[in-house]
């Protein structure tokens, strides 16, 4: 028998006990459109092949067979899966122990907030930064502070430093390469900010497989700094987006810390399954790495020799610009089928390498708005 469905008393988010500091707040995100060419959020281009496909199917296939069972919560295999990956990465030999994952670094870095954040205390970034740090910290109850990158993206450390003096932050985000710009930091520099930072200093390393030769990683600084995380994610050179897997490398501490914050079993055995059967197959999924840095490198170039300003990116995106009116420019891009993003500060746009045939197509269309076809 039918009955006709409930009415729903009618109301909106405005009328919503929502705590104060959400009102008016935005849900974070870039535009997620159905164009054919879509290089707007870092994304590897390169889907697993067939064999990568199944044998990570064979593997969710595996874990589905026990998920009557909650899955292990501290996800052990992953974790010393991620340490073996990020020691040859590196050079660096890690453990289990010293290794942390969540749903996409995203998790990862809120984790961090809730642990090491709180009411009463402020964490420190470099604008332009990526710009979800605020939003964590808005999360966790912690206060958000920015000091600025210099005219080229770098950081200047007399800045960097009378700002940590100034702010006391409990934890300071340095992003290397960092997202928008893809400018990579000096280690000179990170050492000098965990010597005179009072907490726990993240670099976060996002889009570390895209550095150029001879750029370091700041994990080969954790043994000496007890106070140093360094997160990483599969989302990126890993081609892995949509199988939200972020990791972390700290003291094994740091990682007890987080084991408070974080919610049980929040690694579901699907995803733990799905990332160790993706490291199984690393070779192949950072196989389009090199490939993509290339590529990389002739975009700035080609950027360039239009006369227009590209900042040297050690990620798989590049910053460029400067425009009158980035707002016109991204239309006409996306007029012509071509997503891109409007990031960094006013004037600038931000493209992901895709493949050659999506850099073409991007190539084609901005030589279009630009009226130089
Ligand atoms: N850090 C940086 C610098 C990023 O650009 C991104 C994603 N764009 C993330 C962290 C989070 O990525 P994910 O949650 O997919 O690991």
């Amino acid at each position: 028998m039918h009955t006709a469905p409930p009415r729903w008393v009618e109301t909106t988010l405005e009328e919503l006990p929502l705590r104060p500091e959400l009102r008016g707040e935005q849900p974070y995100g870039a535009p997620q459109l159905d164009v054919p060419v879509q290089l707007n959020v870092n994304e590897n281009p390169y889907p697993p092949s067939p064999r990568v496909v199944a044998d990570i199917a064979a593997a969710v296939a595996a874990a589905a067979a026990g998920l009557n069972r909650y899955p292990d919560r501290e996800f052990r295999a992953l974790r010393a899966d991620l340490a073996a990956y990020l020691g040859e990465d590196t050079g660096l030999a890690l453990t289990a122990d010293q290794l942390w994952a969540a749903n996409g670094s995203n998790e990862v870095l809120q984790q961090v907030l809730q642990a090491f954040g709180g009411p009463g205390r402020t964490a420190l970034g470099f604008a332009p930064h990526y710009p979800m740090y605020p939003e964590y910290s808005r999360n966790t109850l912690t206060g958000w502070a920015a000091g600025r990158r210099t005219a080229d993206f770098g950081l200047d450390p007399g800045h960097v430093l009378e700002t940590v003096a100034e702010q006391r932050p409990a934890v300071v985000f340095l992003t290397s390469p960092n997202n928008p710009t893809g400018t990579a930091l000096p280690l000179e520099l990170i050492e000098q900010v965990l010597a005179a930072a009072p907490g726990m200093v993240l670099v976060d390393e996002a889009y570390a497989e895209f550095r150029r030769d001879g750029v370091p990683s700041a994990v080969t600084l954790l043994p000496a700094h007890p106070r140093l995380i360094v997160s990483r994610t599969m989302s990126k050179a890993f081609a892995l987006a949509g199988g939200r897997l972020g990791y972390l490398a700290a003291n094994a501490a740091v990682v007890d810390a987080l084991r408070i914050v974080r919610l049980p079993y929040h690694l579901s055995a699907v995803t733990q399954a799905t990332a160790r059967a993706s490291l199984a197959n690393r070779a192949e999924l950072l196989g389009r790495v090199a490939e993509l840095r290339a590529e990389r490198d002739a975009t700035v170039d080609w950027l360039r020799g239009l006369g227009l300003t590209a900042a040297d990116s050690d990620a798989n995106f590049v910053l460029f610009g400067t425009f009158p009116d980035r707002r016109a420019v991204w239309q006409g891009l996306l007029d012509r089928g071509v997503l891109i993003r409007e990031a960094g500060p006013d004037g600038w746009l931000r493209v992901s390498i895709g493949t050659p045939a999506e850099m073409a197509a991007f190539r084609a269309a901005l030589s279009a708005v630009l009226g130089r076809a």
